[in-house]
């Protein structure tokens, strides 16, 4: 187990928060992506009895540990195996979804967004079923921030993220793929019904009001472009198109939904 000068020079911050956690009479473990204990707070190596351990240890045996030495976690019944194997896949998921999720505003992030809709053209092109995309870019966004602080920027991003939530269907993805910045994928959609959703989403969005410090309520906007997926697109023609739109509805005033459509000949 690596103690607290173990750690790479370079991570102030983490030793310093390290440093903070150990400080309270609380038992804080933290272990890596393979299950392994990296650090253990003196209250957690006291309950555990590892003050002399050498080596790595994980989450399985530090368990194990515990029924065999009395000591740490009390288990229940006698089927330890099954507690350890069943709080592994809980942590396995909660870590699976926590890598995909944007901290924000609790939306897909970046990364998750772009494989799903990566996913979604592969399967409409291949079954032939309509999938419609939408960009979405909060308008004049940085003067929000500039106005009335980051802290109130976040917040404006936060009741997006609820918005979003509310106004998709479960099989819809809805993702933060910039600052500002979103991606929402309607599979099985026309562009006409995309369009519809879009726009009951900016109309939900026009009455909302961001309540900010200051006693202060914020309204914003946002500005979209709507494509549909055409059977020779890749995401990347996807996202152009798509993108080629948010660019008309941000050049025609903001505060709109244009569906792409090709330029004339
Ligand atoms: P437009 O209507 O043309 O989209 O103008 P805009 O001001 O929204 O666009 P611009 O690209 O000029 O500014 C985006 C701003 O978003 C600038 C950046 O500081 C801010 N921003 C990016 N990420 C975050 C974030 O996570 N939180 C906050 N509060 N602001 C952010
Ligand atoms: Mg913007
Ligand atoms: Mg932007």
């Amino acid at each position: 187990m690596k103690s607290i000068q173990d750690l790479r020079t370079d991570d102030i911050a983490c030793e310093a928060l390290l440093g903070a956690l150990d400080g309270k009479n609380k038992l804080v473990a933290i272990y890596d992506t393979s299950d392994r204990l990296v650090f253990a707070s003196s209250a957690f190596k006291h309950a555990f009895r590892l003050n002399r351990e050498r080596g790595e240890i994980t989450f399985a045996d530090l368990v194990m540990r515990g029924i065999l030495g009395q000591c740490g976690t009390r288990i229940e019944g006698d089927n330890a195996a099954a507690v350890i194997g069943d709080a592994i896949s809980v942590r396995r998921e909660r870590a699976v979804q926590e890598a995909r999720t944007d901290v924000l505003t609790g939306l897909s992030n970046r990364r998750h967004s772009m494989s799903a809709l990566e996913l979604a053209i592969t399967a409409a092109v291949g079954t032939e079923t309509p999938l419609t995309v939408a960009l979405v870019d909060l308008d004049h966004f940085k003067q929000i921030n500039d106005s009335h602080g980051h802290a109130a920027g976040d917040a404006v991003l936060r009741d997006f993220g609820e918005v979003c939530r509310h106004a998709t269907r479960q099989t819809d993805i809805a993702g933060r793929i910039g600052g500002e910045e979103f991606l929402v994928v309607f599979p099985s959609t026309s562009v006409e019904h995309g369009v519809s959703a879009v726009e009951r989403m900016r109309r939900q969005v026009m009455s909302r009001r961001v309540q900010v410090a200051g006693d202060c309520a914020i309204r914003y906007s946002f500005s979209a472009g709507v494509c549909k997926v055409e059977t020779s697109d890749d995401l990347n023609t996807t996202l152009a198109r798509a993108d080629s739109a948010l660019y008309s509805a941000k050049r025609e005033g903001r505060n709109r939904t244009i569906a792409w459509s090709a330029p004339l000949q």
